[in-house]
């Protein structure tokens, strides 16, 4: 908010939503697997996507004398007590809570505690330089399909930025992750899909994971749910053009979630609703079969009952 000329951040510290929850559910499927990290959100985004998927926080402003303020120890404190591995910035754009997330990732760090975002991947190379620097090394960015996506249903956004950003988060030594949420009639040509397949090979490399989800109607559209073919099409055309670490989301018990090897094709990590169920990868973070490495960012936290 501007007051006189001065910015003020409603959001600092308004937190809306605080959960335990597993990273596979993010996704984040090759970084800190099995792990739990202690999510949380504040009000309101920088999109205006018609069909947010939670826009029960996302569209509603921050609004201060409702607020419940909490400071970073006590977030910090809190994911140490229910034995979380980590934190994260999620549910809504974590960029618009930057100022108090820096502070808090700096925390977590000293207690040994990761920190990743959820993000549209839309801020400034300052922001994500000082995320980065705080300690900060985990980004999920979502793709919302091509320039003309962008510019139609997310409120004239400049698609250029959120690739510029991804590739930038790569060579800072963000662990990045890419999720193309696949929805009926406005992202899901083959067209559009492989276009962004490119892009993603040209700007992030073959070795970042790249997820495709299925869409299901929320907020202010209705268009049917993804087609489930749709979804195997564009992991398909992922691999053969070279991604090597394709998935598909928001598909109960489908294979296309598991990890595969990319040299000899064995799996590697098998998922069930956001679980892992086994996991094959050793050590020293190769394949059991023919020993190629896999990129794993962080260890494998093997946990009995992880909280949902
Ligand atoms: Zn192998």
């Amino acid at each position: 908010m501007n007051i006189d000329g001065r910015l003020f951040t409603l959001a600092y510290g308004n937190l809306s939503a605080i959960e335990s929850r597993p990273i596979e559910i993010k996704p984040f499927f090759h970084y800190w697997p099995g792990s739990t990290a202690l999510t949380f959100s504040t009000w309101s985004c920088n999109f205006g996507c018609v069909w947010c998927q939670n826009w029960r926080l996302s569209k509603i402003p921050p609004e201060p004398r409702r607020s419940q303020h909490y400071s970073p120890e006590e977030i910090v404190d809190l994911a140490v007590r229910r034995s979380d591995e980590g934190l994260c910035s999620s549910f809504q754009e974590p960029t618009v809570l930057t100022d108090w997330n820096v502070q808090l990732s700096t925390l977590g760090q000293r207690r040994g505690l990761y920190s990743c975002y959820v993000s549209n991947g839309y801020m400034t190379l300052d922001a994500l330089k000082l995320l980065r620097e705080s300690g900060m090394d985990g980004l999920k960015i979502d793709l919302k399909g091509d320039a003309e996506t962008y510019t139609k249903y997310c409120g004239g956004v400049d698609v250029g930025k959120v690739w510029r950003n991804a590739r930038e988060a790569v060579s800072m030594g963000f662990h990045v992750e890419l999720v193309n949420l696949v929805i009926t009639d406005v992202n899901d040509e083959e067209e559009c899909i492989a276009g962004l397949i490119e892009r993603h090979l040209k700007e992030v490399g073959p070795k970042t994971p790249l997820h495709f989800t299925r869409y299901y109607p929320a907020y202010r559209f209705d268009n049917p749910p993804t087609k489930v073919e749709i979804l195997e099409k564009a992991y398909e055309t992922a691999r053969k053009m070279g991604v090597l670490y394709p998935y598909i989301g928001n598909v109960h018990g489908h294979t296309y979630e598991n990890t595969y090897c990319p040299n000899c094709g064995t799996w590697l990590i098998k998922r069930l609703a956001y679980r892992i169920i086994r996991y094959r990868i050793t050590e020293e973070k190769r394949c059991p079969k023919c020993g190629y490495t896999i990129e794993i960012t962080g260890e494998y936290v093997k946990k009995r009952s992880p909280h949902i």
